[in-house]
């Protein structure tokens, strides 16, 4: 019985997360590399998180002209 109720709650949870990655959400997930949107510089796998909210959401800083990114490649202003 418990088995079920674990099963069911991680097949909640991958289906929240599915959602949150296609809604662009920062709660999503985004496996992709990203182009930096200001010089079009491919950022790198292993990102370097530059403050606490990069950190914790899986944003970058571009290398290049060091514009704040989220993971998914939009500039945060
Ligand atoms: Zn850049």
């Amino acid at each position: 019985m418990d088995f079920i109720v674990t099963a069911i709650i991680i097949i909640c949870v991958v289906i929240w997360l599915v959602i949150a990655s296609k809604n662009k959400s920062k709660f999503g997930i985004n496996l992709k590399r990203v182009y930096c949107p200001v010089c079009n510089t491919k950022q790198p796998i292993i990102r370097m998180p530059g403050n606490g909210n990069q950190f914790i959401y899986g944003g970058t800083t571009c290398p290049k002209c060091h514009a704040s990114l989220d993971k998914y490649g939009t500039v945060i202003p």
